[in-house]
């Protein structure tokens, strides 16, 4: 990024944070530290946006929309065509406590110059150079991988029949050098409330994660009904899950309330029996008058932007795409960006709101703090935020005031 562009995005998260709920804003003094300071106030920003958005019939207003149906219904989606370089290494773990077991993430980072690893996953590279040592983990994996999809098929078809499930094959995943792009969650009222990059494809357990990130950090103030265009898959698998491989919370929970319905867009792919009686958008009167394709419409918007993100590192990418999408609801809400929400002291903080910041591994003197060495990270579910707390570094940062 170019100097002059690197000022406005400056004054774009200063001026977004000063909207959310800041006071004084620390921005780096040395324009070197830019990146590192982007990333580490990412997970903050983000739990304050989601916090304002999905609040934002309360407090902004309803929008006008016919029918009275501000926040009636979000869907969620994923979208590939946001990508950014990332990282060939796949199997980087994250142990959240929403599951009982590891979340396979895929590393984010970007990767150095003339490799397709990043600076960690070196070694990586040097192993797949290397095959012949590999035979043995290579035919373990294979009967790893054939097991896995036995479990899968009994799990996805034989509870539903419908052949939508949207998991690769895992040597796709393992070959593709591009994160997979973006999950986001936008209201039928067209307000982004929720969002997170994927650096495999879109899994359903990091589907779950977000949600339950957005449930808990909007503080119930999320719309009891939802589409999603693989919603059978989901449903049964959090109906069967939560307090197995789910953890049982009052998020999980919520979620297990949530009433999800296929969009009509997509109905024609479900040919399974029980999605046909369960998840139907014929057979309700809930999503009469609903704007079921907002999150499709959000992605076709973003296209423009794709060879900008498709440019930007691993550091700075995620609250570029947070500042895009902060101005983007500024707009479609009609509200001007220099408003000031009283919120800082509402936002409940989540350690798992961002996967890679709660992963991240990486020792800076400001990002990640207790992380160990085998790159799992245990943390307690929700405390309330110390909003003190985030000036990571008083003495590198310079202050800006309102
Ligand atoms: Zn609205
Ligand atoms: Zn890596
Ligand atoms: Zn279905």
């Amino acid at each position: 990024m170019r100097r002059f562009s690197q000022l406005v995005f400056t004054y774009k998260i200063i001026e977004m944070d000063l909207c959310l709920g800041s006071t004084n804003v620390a921005t780096p003094k040395d324009i070197d530290e830019f990146d590192l300071w982007a990333w580490s106030e990412y997970p903050r920003l983000l739990s304050r946006f989601i916090y304002l958005w999905s609040n934002h019939r309360t407090l902004i207003g309803a929008c006008n929309i016919p029918g009275d149906k501000c926040s009636a219904c979000f869907t969620i989606d994923g979208h590939q065509k946001a990508r950014r370089r990332v990282c060939r290494s796949k199997q980087v773990n994250f142990k959240s406590s929403d599951f009982s077991e590891p979340l396979v993430i895929g590393c984010w980072r970007t990767p150095i110059r003339n490799s397709l690893y990043c600076e960690l996953h070196q070694n990586d590279e040097k192993l797949t150079k290397a095959p012949r040592t590999n035979q043995k983990h290579t035919h373990a994996m294979k009967l790893r991988n054939s097991r896995q999809w036995q479990q899968q098929k009994n799990i996805f078809f034989g509870a539903t029949n419908c052949s939508t499930t949207k998991a690769r094959s895992e040597s796709y995943i393992n070959k593709c050098s591009r994160s997979f792009g973006l999950l986001a969650m936008v209201t039928n009222c067209r307000v982004i409330i929720s969002f997170s990059e994927i650096f495999r494809s879109e899994t359903l357990r990091e589907i779950i994660q977000l949600l339950i990130n957005t449930i808990r950090i909007s503080d119930n103030a999320l719309p009891k009904i939802a589409c999603y265009d693989d919603g059978c898959h989901l449903v049964r698998f959090v109906q069967r899950h939560v307090g197995k491989l789910i953890t049982d919370t009052p998020a999980s929970n919520t979620l297990k309330n949530t009433k999800f319905y296929i969009d009509k867009a997509h109905w024609k792919n479900h040919v399974g029996t029980w999605c046909k009686e369960n998840m139907s958008p014929y057979a309700t009167s809930d999503l009469n008058m609903i704007n079921t394709q907002s999150a499709e419409q959000l992605f076709s918007w973003l296209k423009r932007y794709a060879p900008i993100i498709s440019s930007l590192g691993w550091l700075k990418a995620p609250l570029y795409l947070l500042v895009l999408f902060h101005y983007k609801n500024l707009w479609t809400c009609k509200v001007r960006p220099t408003r000031h929400f009283d919120i800082a002291n509402m936002v409940p903080d989540s350690a798992t709101i961002s996967l890679p910041h709660a992963a991240n591994t990486l020792r800076t003197t400001s990002a990640v703090s207790s992380s160990n060495s085998d790159g799992y990270l245990s943390q307690a579910a929700t405390t309330k935020h110390d909003p003190s707390s985030h000036t990571v570094n008083e003495n590198k940062w310079a202050q800006m005031s309102k």
